[in-house]
């Protein structure tokens, strides 16, 4: 799932950055490189993308 990458957009300036999936997983917030803002990625809705796009993984692998 390293090939798979999920889109973060800051809520604060707006800025996009791709993060592997596996990234998302270890990591439970993502701080934005342009202004600093944090992103808690450990969020109901955040777990829920995540597992969405782990979901997608699996059905490439079957
Ligand atoms: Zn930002």
């Amino acid at each position: 799932m390293d090939q798979v990458e999920a889109e973060i957009v800051c809520g604060q300036c707006g800025h996009k950055v791709k993060k592997p999936v596996s990234w998302l997983v270890d990591n439970a917030e993502y701080v934005c490189s342009m202004c600093g803002q944090g992103e808690d990625l450990s969020t109901p809705e955040w777990k829920a993308k995540i597992q969405s796009y782990i979901d997608a993984c699996n059905d490439f692998e079957v």
